[in-house]
């Protein structure tokens, strides 16, 4: 786009389409209007030129009604005291010319003459078709006349005769209509494109309205709706997606302030407790066992440190897509089994029963480290939220396209209004004990990205005092063989 501040973007698009609009709407109307014009002109005329032909023909017969031929002349019969009848034949002889089979003048009218005379060759080839034939004469001034011309049989005698009318008057209808059309024309496509000019304004304010609202969305800014008119239609549609659109933008930028906060947050707690660590081995501490315990403290809290850092340069790496998934076969089964082997002894130490269930020879095409942080993530908080005497286990379950993993646990459980946050990225329920084992409210979050990327869903049943349930579907892909499975070494919960 060549324009550089958002008005003059504004104003090149909407005048810019508006002009566009119009233009082509009248020259389309304009092109169809002359095309119209024209056609109803060759249509009169020949309606005309029909009729023309028509006369001619019932002339044709009048005329063998009156004309004999006697002694090789023409003579009249009508009663010549009759003045209509004596019109009549007047009429009839004004466009007329007579020559016998030889091509000789026998009688012709003043108005053929000025067309010329037929030459006996064209006559004598006339005499030779029984079709009578049809031409298009003009005179000295130019008028147009048709002009019927054949054989005229009176027993014995065979005679050339041509016989015509004027055009003059059709044709002067027809250009009457014709220039009052093409006068008229212009004034129509001036007020087509008028009313168009105001219609397309009409129809795109919405779109200015849209571009003003554009340029008052700021970052801090974003919740601005535009009211749509109600219509349904193409704009209609546009408002509303600009609307949802701006929605998932303000959601967007307040959870990327939330959790630019909670980062901040997150790192100062252990920042603040490694600062006073020090202080007090510089300031307090007297003996070795005083700066021992400090430094031992300060180490602990850079250990969440680096944790957190950790955490967030992979939760950075899969939200930016930079962490791409290494498909293979895997044994599902087996995999849980080795998480659930390595959470033996925390489990045991928490005084939870941990257990399996999983169908063997369970495939899945699906990236093995990631699989392991998800079946480790949810075991180890079934292990973490159970107190001692409770039991945590975890299924496996083959379908033909899909696989299902169930991790149960009989633990505090959480409460309806928490589950639909417990996977977004730093929700902790607020618990009133103290928790040694604070986590960071990111483990949940890591397990909905690899669900997603995998193609899969989850869902969570949760009832307070009674336990949860995580419910992880994800299709079983193009299974062919189980890659071998390197031995698992221990890992942290991320
Ligand atoms: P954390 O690192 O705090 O465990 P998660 O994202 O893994 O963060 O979990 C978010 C919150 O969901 C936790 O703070 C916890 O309160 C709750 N939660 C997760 N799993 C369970 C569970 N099995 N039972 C009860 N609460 C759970």
């Amino acid at each position: 786009m060549s324009s550089d501040s958002p008005a003059a973007f504004r104003t090149h698009v909407t005048r810019g389409l508006r002009f566009r609009l119009t233009t082509s709407y009248v020259l389309f109307f304009t092109a169809l209007l002359s095309f119209l014009g024209l056609f109803f002109v060759e249509t009169l005329r020949s309606i005309y030129s029909d009729q023309v032909r028509d006369l001619l023909d019932e002339e044709w017969g009048a005329i063998k009604g009156y004309l004999r031929i006697e002694k090789g002349k023409p003579a009249w019969f009508y009663d010549r005291e009759d003045p209509d009848e004596a019109f009549v034949v007047e009429r009839l002889r004004r466009v007329y010319f007579l020559a016998d089979a030889e091509g000789r003048v026998l009688e012709v009218s003043n108005t053929y003459r000025e067309f010329g005379i037929d030459p006996p060759d064209a006559v004598r080839a006339a005499l030779r078709s029984p079709q009578p034939a049809w031409r298009v004469r003009r005179n000295e001034q130019g008028i147009a006349y048709i002009i019927r011309s054949g054989v005229l049989v009176d027993g014995r005698h065979r005679m050339y005769m041509a016989i015509g009318r004027s055009l003059a008057e059709g044709s002067r209808l027809v250009d009457r209509f014709a220039w009052t059309y093409f006068l008229v024309l212009p004034l129509m496509i001036l007020s087509g494109w008028l009313i168009g000019w105001l219609m397309a304004g009409r129809a795109l304010r919405p779109l200015e309205e849209l571009a003003r609202t554009a340029q008052r969305i700021t970052g801090s800014n974003l919740a601005v709706q535009i009211p749509t008119r109600g219509a349904g239609d193409e704009l209609d549609r546009l408002i509303e997606a600009f609307n949802r659109m701006t929605e998932r933008l303000d959601s967007s930028f307040r959870q990327t302030r939330q959790f630019s906060t909670d980062v901040s947050h997150e790192l100062r707690t252990p920042l603040t407790a490694i600062r006073g660590q020090l202080e007090v081995a510089l300031f307090a501490a007297t003996s070795t066992e005083q700066y021992r315990e400090a430094i031992v403290n300060a180490l602990q809290d850079v250990e969440r440190l680096s944790q957190i850092v950790r955490a967030l340069l992979l939760l950075a790496q899969s939200e930016s897509g930079q962490l791409a998934l290494q498909k293979q076969v895997l044994e599902i089964s087996a995999l849980a089994r080795e998480v659930a082997d390595q959470l033996q002894i925390p489990a045991e130490a928490a005084g939870v029963r941990l257990s399996v269930s999983a169908a063997p020879a369970c495939l899945l095409e699906a990236d093995r480290v990631q699989m392991e942080r998800l079946l480790s993530n949810l075991l180890a908080n079934a292990v973490k939220y159970t107190p001692a005497g409770g039991s945590v286990s975890v299924a496996v379950r083959c379908r033909r396209d899909e696989v299902r993993i169930v991790v149960d646990d009989t633990g505090v459980g959480i409460a309806a209004d928490h589950l639909p946050h417990i996977f977004d990225r730093f929700y902790r329920i607020p618990s009133t004990e103290k928790d040694p084992e604070r986590g960071l409210g990111l483990g949940l979050s890591f397990v909905a990205w690899i669900v997603r990327a995998h193609g899969g869903s989850i869902d969570v049943q949760s009832k307070p005092g009674e336990g949860t349930r995580f419910t992880v579907r994800l299709p079983a892909g193009n299974v062919r063989e189980p890659a071998p499975m390197p031995a698992l070494e221990p890992q942290r919960k991320s």
